[in-house]
């Protein structure tokens, strides 16, 4: 421990700095305020001893300084020394941001107690610190858990519902279109009896991500809907918009080309695409649950007209 004396008199600085010593606290001595916060900038001290009396800036100036230096969050126990013994003072200091304040002269005996006093309070301060930090970090996680999808790294059904409601809340506040695209592996069931399940996973982390890569707006967002059915809203994206993101979509996939052992369509694993635009009409309900539906109805007709296809629907 490391502890800032600042004392304008040499012989009870040094008297201090012995008696601190004496606890094995190394002593750093400043002679005046100014010197005093100059060090305590420097040395970052875990303790300040603090005179009121001197010349220049007095002991509650420099507790204030001191205080202002700290970042928030930060705190060096700060006990004031004096020979002024009123009620005033004693208040005065505190309010300046001491943590205690003892009466010249002091004994050895009352300064070591309040000096193991402010050490225990620091040592609890530290491990509330670190406790916090570490419930930030799970805090942290938990909000990932809980907005990411385990087997692909992408968003999952939660985050994607919210997504949806604050998107077409906006689309229909701005009046301009949001296009859904709703995604589903064709012969998907089949791709597991074939290859396995294990496969089956690899092959669902592969189509998350080139689905993923093919949407590039910053506003775009590519979420895992269920088990080999995939979800993307696309901002202030009409028709043409529409078209053009999900072939891209339904073609990156098929270029994967991962070879499939019993697709009625191909010999690699393809996608069907369903896409919905809609200009949110005001005084819709605030969910999305008609461009869902209209996607879901895309789809389903893409699925009919053979599988490995891009229907668009314009509502
Ligand atoms: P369609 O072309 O009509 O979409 O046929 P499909 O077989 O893909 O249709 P369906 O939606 O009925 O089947 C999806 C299958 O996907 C069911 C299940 O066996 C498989 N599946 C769903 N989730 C997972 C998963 O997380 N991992 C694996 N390996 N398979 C999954
Ligand atoms: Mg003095
Ligand atoms: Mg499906
Ligand atoms: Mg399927």
């Amino acid at each position: 421990m490391k502890a800032l004396i600042i004392e304008d008199s040499r012989t009870s600085a040094a008297l201090f700095a012995q008696q601190l010593e004496r606890m094995g606290i190394e002593a750093l001595i400043a002679h005046n305020g100014k010197d005093g916060v100059e060090l305590f900038q420097g040395h970052r001290p875990q303790l300040v001893l603090l005179d009121v009396i001197m010349p220049g800036i007095d002991g509650f100036e420099v507790a204030q300084q001191i205080r202002l230096i700290e970042k928030p969050g930060e705190w060096t126990p700060i006990i004031f020394l004096s020979a002024r013994d009123k009620d005033a003072d004693l208040e005065r200091g505190i309010i300046a941001g001491g943590d205690d304040y003892l009466r010249k002269p002091v004994s050895e005996v009352v300064l070591a107690a309040k000096v193991r006093a402010m050490q225990r309070i620091l040592g609890m301060r530290d491990s509330l610190v670190a406790l916090t930090s570490r419930l930030d970090d799970m805090n942290r996680d938990l909000v990932r858990l809980s907005t990411v999808d385990a087997l692909t790294g992408i968003a999952n059904r939660r985050r994607f519902d919210d997504a949806l409601y604050k998107e077409w809340r906006r689309a229909m506040r701005r009046q301009y279109p949001v296009t859904l695209l709703m995604c589903d592996i064709d012969f998907f069931k089949q791709y597991n009896d074939a290859h396995g399940h294990q496969a089956g996973d690899e092959c669902i982390r592969n189509v998350a991500r080139a689905i993923e890569e093919t949407l590039k707006r910053p506003g775009d967002l590519v979420a895992r809907y269920g088990g080999e059915e995939f979800a993307a809203i696309l901002p202030d994206t009409g028709f043409d918009g529409a078209q053009m993101v999900a072939e891209s979509v339904r073609s990156a996939v098929a270029e994967l080309g991962i070879p499939h052992g019993r697709s009625s369509v191909a010999s690699r694993v393809t996608l069907s695409v369903g896409a919905a635009t809609m200009v949110p009409p005001r005084g819709a309900p605030a969910s999305g649950e008609p461009l869902v539906e209209a996607a879901d109805k895309a789809l389903y007709a893409a699925k009919s007209a053979g599988r490995n296809r891009v229907v668009v629907s314009q509502g």
